[in-house]
């Protein structure tokens, strides 16, 4: 299959008020295949005018969007959400083309991004405000909630499908309009999500798709424009401040999903095979590529060497290849800078005293690989420990107390995820409640779902995606002050 099977000729366009069309002068750029660097599509590539365009369409459609019943917009997600499963398989496929991961995975990603759409097709009909006397008594208080108002989405490579549904699920549940800027390394997935949606009845001009290699002057132009009233970004923490230093202007609502570097914290109680579980997929998931990766692996010196030789034996089997490929584990990074950042970090790592259980290079031959890899004896110090790696290795630093482990894995400037594995509840709760993030896994490798609140704190950025606290990120507050007597 080829990316032009799922996507038609005229949906490598720009989606704009409800069309697809060229962008202003024709330009494209091509989206390369991360197995061997061929040209998988070329994508119109949108410029400042364009994405003006966009805004105007978004601003047009608002008032009469927000004016829909929420019923009428939840049932536009829901049915989203039955197109979507009944093509799960085309999207997976058109995802692993377009970023490398493995069909199991991109299929994954297909069914938790999904989610969202089902989830906020639920929240778009309980959305509401209170009503209270005043605790002086009298009077009473009112809140109605409305929609913030035209959005500007920017997303990330690595969840191609899922970092889009996130903020598009409950921007449509709450009755915003959006311009949806997606990474242009992997634009397909988006601009399939688009034809989706219109399929699935949203109207012409809430939701508008603008793939480009343009992104710091598209988002400068919009965000200099007052009509545009949030900004949720997803990447990387450098940007993510960037856009927060340039929201101070115009004072849209902002959403960061930043970067992490979670711990994975094992204690000398755990179940060690657990751990291993749960290790696999909290590593794994994505070739690594994930913001929730465990980044560094904090582990108890007494279950140190059992763990990091079963983790290697695990890591050592995994079959890297194309993702399309069947029997296929793991697929290749997202492009050869990439690689080389991997490779660099443990190559420091390894400089200053780290050894190689298993993997520790990249294979031969085209494509953006790297073989998985545990590395033993990592020096608290080492570069690998305080940046994302974002690729298939697992760093292994050992501690002795619960002190030195909570303090460890609060020595970085991230805050996103961590990973506890323990058989102690009251530590657990300990854990959970002097970590320095938005998200804990208890025994547990795999944390991301759509009912529960998706975010960080410190440099991993502020807001949440998904939960019930997903549909509040798109909502206003008025309060109505009501005289005594009414
Ligand atoms: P990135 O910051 O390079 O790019 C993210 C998006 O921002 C892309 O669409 C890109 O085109 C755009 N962009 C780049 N420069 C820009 C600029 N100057 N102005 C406006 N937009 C700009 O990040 P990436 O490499 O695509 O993604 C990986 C990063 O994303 C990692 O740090 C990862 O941890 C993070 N991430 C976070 C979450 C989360 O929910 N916290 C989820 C997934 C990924």
């Amino acid at each position: 299959m080829s990316a032009h099977d799922v996507l038609g000729p005229g949906q490598k366009g720009l989606f704009i008020g409800g069309s697809w069309r060229e962008a202003e002068g024709g330009e494209t750029f091509a989206v390369h295949d991360p197995a061997d660097g061929s040209v998988l599509a070329r994508v119109a590539d949108a410029t400042v005018g364009d994405a003006m365009d966009a805004l105007d369409a978004a601003v047009a459609a608002q008032a009469g969007w927000a004016r829909t019943a929420p019923r009428h917009r939840s049932e536009i997600l829901r049915r989203a959400f039955e197109l979507i499963n009944a093509r799960a398989h085309d999207l997976a496929e058109l995802m692993s083309l377009e970023m490398g991961k493995t069909i199991a995975e991109a299929k994954g990603e297909v069914a938790y991004g999904n989610e969202f759409f089902r989830w906020f097709s639920e929240e778009a009909v309980r959305i509401h405000g209170r009503w209270m006397q005043n605790p002086a008594g009298g009077s009473r208080l009112l809140t109605v909630k409305k929609p913030v108002g035209p959005c500007l989405f920017v997303t990330p490579w690595n969840f191609p499908l899922a970092m889009g549904t996130r903020k598009i699920g409950p921007a449509v549940a709450a009755g915003c309009t959006m311009v949806v800027k997606p990474a242009e390394l992997t634009p397909l997935a988006m601009l399939a999500l688009a034809g989706i949606l219109a399929e699935a009845g949203l109207p012409d001009g809430v939701l508008n798709v603008i793939p480009t290699t343009r992104a710091a002057d598209i988002s400068t132009a919009l965000m200099a424009d007052d009509r545009l009233r949030k900004v949720s970004f997803t990447g990387s923490t450098a940007v993510g401040r960037q856009l927060v230093r340039q929201s101070a202007d115009q004072l849209p609502r902002v959403s960061m999903e930043l970067g992490g570097n979670a711990p994975f914290i094992l204690f000398e109680d755990a179940d060690v095979d657990a751990a291993v579980e749960g290790a696999m997929v909290a590593k794994m998931r994505n070739m690594g590529e994930a913001c929730t990766a465990a980044n560094r692996f904090l582990v108890h010196a007494d279950v140190a060497q059992e763990f990091a030789e079963k983790l290697a034996t695990r890591m050592g089997k995994l079959v890297v290849g194309r993702g399309q490929d069947a029997g296929v584990d793991v697929g290749p990074l997202i492009e050869e800078k990439a690689v080389r950042s991997v490779d660099q970090l443990v190559t420091d790592a390894v400089h200053d005293g780290a050894r190689v259980l298993t993997g520790g290079t990249a294979p031969d031959g085209p494509g953006f690989f790297y073989r998985p890899t545990v590395l033993i004896d990592v020096h608290p110090e080492s570069e690998i420990n305080s940046r994302e790696i974002f690729g298939p290795v697992a760093p292994i630093v050992t501690f002795t107390t619960e002190e030195e482990a909570v303090a460890r894995a609060n020595a970085t400037e991230y805050g996103l995820a961590a990973y506890v594995y323990t058989r102690d509840l009251s530590r657990a709760i300990r854990m959970a409640e002097s970590l320095e993030c938005g998200m804990v896994g208890i025994n547990s490798g795999l944390i991301s779902n759509a009912a529960a609140p998706f975010g960080g704190v410190k440099a991993s950025g502020f807001g949440r995606e998904g939960g019930f606290e997903g549909i509040e990120e798109y909502l206003e507050t008025t309060y109505v002050a009501l005289p005594a007597g009414w």
